[in-house]
């Protein structure tokens, strides 16, 4: 088959509808996850209670709870034809894990039962040593162990039962993203409540909420599998621009194709019965691109449906015929995906800390959470940065798309005015809502349509969006407690400092908000001078500006995972309980290797298609040149009628080498890497590999441009982006 067979094959491939069950939406949303209502239905009223008490009060779960409720699972799940148990969990690998045993068991009298019991619910030891560890666990003690997180529900995933857990190796370290997610979870809590204490003294739990938006492609899987480099790698390293791609403004929001509705529609509906709310469905900026959200969940269990949702999204498109890319930049020249991350914080009692309040109390409560953030953001943006860093994203980071390679935060208009005017104001004045009060001069006012009319700013990697902020930078396949975790322990550890100081303004005698004021005023001082910034996040202005503010600008991905064991981020994170040194150092270990990995594949996967794929094509045209070409001499005795047909061979010759030169240069500087014992040291060699990957990549498209369309042997960006 040739290149024209697979454009064909995908051209004519039809739409598969999509199996909508019978009812509406809500009767079967959340039929395969064990949620509340199914815990009340199928469990004893003991095991409910203690259940319900780990959950909600984080009390341990007891060997006999864990055994009430694997019988109430059980049943429910056997109701629904399931034969497999899997623990599920998060490795630092891309993607989750989980190795399915069946539920049988021998019965005693030569058959076999079903068995389900709490030590199976509650923990496993999977063989675990392939798993990255950063050397925590060396392979002569590989043992790792699964434990139950009960405050994510237990699903159901075809003929399976799914009970997400977290993964710790046998001294305790944890190994996974959900582990240290769930401790920053706990420490913005606890940070967080006795300042909400302040406002209401009846706030006893405070939720980090989550509200993930996946960006991904779609190609057909015909001309997917006939370019090596997108299945091995997820991207692809080369490729001419299509003539035409996103400058017309008309894929974004644009009529989806009835194909990828299909596929749409049967991804939504898998998600709603796995209780994942999802909700809005649209077409991204780049062809053939397209974007799903859900609405907004506590963190943990949203991040544990986005895990969900990616695993989804890859064996759904399957059954359409396309294949779903989750890199963050599969396309030069036409955007890349990112994952947006919705982040804010509410209490328990209801009220939103990341928006206005009702009054002037709740505006001082929203104002003093809304600044504390930022003085976070402030004190480790390139923390922050390090978060969201990997050898996939850096494609995007500072190419001039979200995200700019410098974190920082965009307020608006309205709140940027308002932190101006509590500088000059008197501590004591109500922060009130224009338009609910009368105004008056003297009143720090923050109108009521503010949430709606807060102005956007894609340029901004962490922008407020009325009531709450976007973290744009997180990649499209990465686990989101990458960011989460760096994120609520920054928060975290900013309000305990920030209490701290309060209550020794309240021990000079000041009133509650008068001595919040006077604290949160150096604070809006020094974030309105350094992390916020309104302007043009992609403006080489802004990257000299950005150095004389002190913040961050490195690009180099090995650099940026530096971050997480320097002296202020091994502070942070041991003091709010969320890693303790050994992992941060061990993670950084997996972060380099994974790197350098990545680096390594796409180089050689690079070089391979240079050499077997590309290079071929180019001689084959330059032999069918060079047939005219002595034809012509044979003919007219002269090469006149050839000026064409030699230059571009002068052509193909050029970049043919030129390809040929780099291909070999850089084996070279992958052994040289190889040498390298050192992981940082190796990552760092690799990337210098990744930014000579862009230079071998240009005389190959070079190549695409001039060689004869019909001896091109892989798809172009023209025939991936555009049929759907
Ligand atoms: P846009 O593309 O305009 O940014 P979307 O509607 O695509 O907006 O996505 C917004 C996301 O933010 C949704 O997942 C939504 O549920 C989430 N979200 C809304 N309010 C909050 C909040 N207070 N905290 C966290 N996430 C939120
Ligand atoms: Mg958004």
């Amino acid at each position: 088959m040739d290149r024209f067979d697979l454009v064909k094959e995908s051209f004519e491939r039809r739409e598969v509808p999509a199996e909508v069950p019978a009812g509406k939406t809500s009767e079967y949303y959340g039929e395969l996850v064990f949620d509340r209502k199914k815990m009340c239905k199928y469990l004893d009223a003991d095991s409910l209670q203690a259940l319900l008490a780990c959950i909600e009060g984080g009390e341990p779960l007891d060997r006999k709870t864990a055994d009430g409720v694997a019988r109430g699972m059980k049943e429910w799940a056997m109701e629904h034809g399931v034969t497999h148990v899997t623990h599920w969990f998060q490795p630092l690998t891309e993607g989750t894990a989980e190795k399915h045993d069946s539920l049988i068991d021998y019965d005693g009298k030569g058959g076999v039962i079903e068995t389900f019991d709490g030590k199976m619910l509650a923990q496993q030891e999977p063989d675990a040593s392939s798993f990255p560890s950063g050397g925590i666990r060396a392979t002569f003690e590989a043992r790792g162990y699964t434990a139950w997180d009960p405050t994510s529900p237990v699903f159901i995933l075809d003929d399976t039962l799914c009970i997400p857990t977290v993964f710790i190796s046998y001294t305790g370290e944890a190994l996974d993203y959900k582990t240290p997610l769930k401790k920053a979870l706990k420490a913005v809590s606890d940070a967080a409540v006795p300042i909400c204490k302040y406002f209401d003294p009846g706030v006893s739990k405070v939720y980090s909420y989550l509200g993930w938006e996946q960006e991904y492609f779609l190609v057909d899987e015909a001309l997917y599998a006939a370019r090596t480099d997108l299945m091995i790698t997820g991207r692809t390293l080369f490729g001419h621009n299509s003539s035409k791609n996103q400058q017309l403004d008309d894929h974004y929001f644009g009529a989806i194709p009835t194909r990828v509705a299909a596929f749409m529609r049967d991804l939504e509906i898998a998600g709603h019965r796995l209780g994942i709310p999802i909700k809005t469905r649209h077409n991204e900026v780049a062809p053939n691109q397209f974007e799903l959200a859900p609405i907004y969940g506590e963190t943990n269990l949203a991040n544990d449906q986005n895990q969900i949702v990616m695993n989804l999204m890859g064996r759904i498109a399957r059954k359409h015929g396309f294949v779903v890319l989750l890199h963050e930049k599969p396309f030069d020249g036409v955007n890349g995906s990112g994952k947006h991350n919705n982040w804010s914080l509410g209490t328990d009692k209801g009220a939103q800390l990341l928006a206005p309040g009702k009054d002037a109390k709740g505006n001082l409560q929203f104002v003093t959470f809304f600044v504390n953030v930022l003085a976070a953001v402030q004190k480790h943006n390139a923390l922050l940065k390090a978060s969201i860093a990997s050898a996939t994203n850096a494609h995007r980071l500072g190419a001039n798309e979200a995200p700019p390679a410098i974190v920082s935060a965009f307020l608006g208009r309205t709140m940027t005015d308002v932190l101006h005017k509590l500088l000059e104001v008197p501590s004591d004045t109500p922060i009130e809502i224009a338009g609910k009060k009368g105004k008056s001069v003297g009143l720090v006012e923050i109108p009521e349509i503010f949430v709606d009319n807060t102005d956007r700013n894609r340029t901004s990697p962490f922008a407020f969006t009325g009531n709450r902020f976007e973290f744009r930078a997180v990649g499209s396949c990465a686990n989101c407690a990458g960011a989460m975790t760096t994120l609520n322990a920054a928060v975290a550890e900013q309000l305990i400092a920030f209490k701290a100081d309060v209550e020794k303004e309240i021990a000079k005698g000041k009133k509650v908000n008068v001595a919040i004021m006077d604290t949160l005023k150096p604070i809006i001082k020094s974030v309105l001078g350094t992390v916020c910034f309104d302007g043009n996040g992609y403006s080489e202005e802004w990257k000299k500006e950005a150095i004389k503010r002190g913040l961050d600008v490195e690009t180099n991905v090995p650099k940026m995972f530096a971050e997480f064991t320097k002296p202020a981020a091994i502070e942070m994170f041991t003091k709010t309980g969320v890693y303790t040194e050994k992992e941060l150092e061990a993670r950084n270990e997996v972060k380099w290797e994974t790197y350098t990995k990545k680096v390594q594949i796409e180089s050689r996967v690079m070089v391979r298609m240079a050499l077997n794929h590309i290079i071929p094509a180019a001689l084959e045209y330059k032999a069918k040149l060079l047939k005219e070409v002595s034809l012509a001499k044979e003919i007219y005795g002269n090469l006149d009628s050839c000026t064409t047909e030699l230059r571009i061979l002068e052509d193909i010759n050029k970049y043919v080498d030129d390809v040929r030169e780099k291909a070999t240069a850089m084996k070279e500087a992958r052994k040289a890497a190889n040498a390298i014992e050192d992981e940082y040291k190796r990552a760092l060699a690799y990337h210098e590999i990744a930014e000579s990957l862009f230079a071998l990549r240009r005389p190959i498209d070079k190549l695409e441009e001039v060689v004869d369309n019909k001896m091109w042997p892989l798809p172009k960006y023209r025939e991936m982006l555009f049929i759907s």
